[in-house]
């Protein structure tokens, strides 16, 4: 644990080990924050590779439940000094003249992480549920390190999972899940962890509830990528993956209803892209290729299976 600790204190002058913006009215040199992601990451995949290891035990849970809280906590500050400079992590002002020795020197303190969580949570609007889970992941990783206790490596297990299930999408992605990049957690994962973690079922259960609660969300969706119901169509026209964090414009993708087993909006299909005025689509339930045609009078969706008569639009 000791060399944990050590690595613990030396966090903050690993990441302020750098040029980095002081806030967007006083831009200096280059923007360099990404170290603080790159740090998380590390963490992070650090904590994924013990937790999903065959060999998980309560002696490795204890490293991944140090490990990820940590790469919360780096990830809440990163959303932070993105959204808003480094001063706003800071306690007291940053040095106006040499700011980047004092940087590299880490002489000045980081606001705790409690501080932080509530400066996220004014951007953002964290639900109580939110602060719960990370709250309990915060007192494990305080028992562990100040009190020497014991943990469950089962619970462990699922309070990381959960956790992270909310935050990546927050505290790492934040203004990134409304441009529709067509990427994925893969920007912050492994292949290995990435495919782990989101097939891992307690973690697809916390992101149907991360999607169901996001106050950005209009509609939930299945996604086409992951097969999770946590695909939201979100305010900004951007559909978001809260489980495999994919992210999509809206105008290049949709759904209807699937012509083969009847189940709603499970038929995704390209919008753009047309063939005789119909979309080629398939069923995420039954796996039925179908195409997908607009009825000129009402604009709603019919599909229909190859070889099947064209259908009368059901809505008019
Ligand atoms: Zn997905
Ligand atoms: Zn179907
Ligand atoms: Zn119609």
């Amino acid at each position: 644990m000791s060399r944990l600790c050590q690595v613990a204190a030396c966090l903050s002058a690993w990441c302020f080990s750098m040029e980095i913006t002081v806030g967007r009215d006083r831009k200096p040199t280059c923007v360099k924050y990404e170290r603080i992601l790159e740090n998380a990451v590390d963490f992070l995949n650090g904590g994924l590779e013990l937790l999903f290891a065959s060999n998980f035990s309560s002696q490795t849970a204890k490293v991944a439940v140090v490990s990820i809280q940590t790469s919360v906590e780096l990830l809440a500050k990163y959303r932070m000094v993105r959204e808003a400079g480094l001063q706003s992590i800071v306690q007291g002002k940053l040095p106006s003249k040499n700011l980047d020795q004092a940087v590299k020197e880490a002489k000045f303190s980081t606001l705790g992480f409690g501080k932080v969580l509530d400066l996220v949570g004014a951007i953002e609007g964290l639900t109580d549920d939110e602060k719960r889970l990370i709250n309990e992941l915060v007192n494990i990783r305080n028992d562990l390190v100040h009190f020497a206790s014991e943990v469950d490596p089962e619970s462990v297990k699922l309070s990381c999972v959960h956790i992270l299930a909310r935050v990546l999408s927050i505290f790492a992605l934040g203004e990134a899940r409304d441009i529709g990049e067509m990427a994925d957690y893969r920007l912050l994962l492994s292949e290995q962890n990435f495919n782990k973690l989101i097939n891992f079922d307690p973690y697809r259960a916390e992101a149907v509830d991360a999607a169901l609660e996001s106050l950005d969300a209009e509609k939930v969706f299945k996604c086409y990528m992951c097969g999770n119901e946590s695909f939201c169509l979100r305010a900004s026209e951007n559909y978001f993956c809260h489980c495999c964090g994919f992210s999509v414009v809206s105008d290049a993708i949709a759904f209807a209803a699937c012509d083969a087993c009847s189940s709603v909006d499970r038929v995704f299909f390209d919008p753009l892209n047309t063939t005789n005025n119909m979309h080629y689509g398939k069923c995420m339930d039954c796996e039925v290729k179908q195409w997908v045609w607009e009825c000129p009078d009402c604009g709603s969706v019919v599909s229909q299976v190859d070889g099947k008569a064209r259908r009368a639009c059901t809505y008019c």
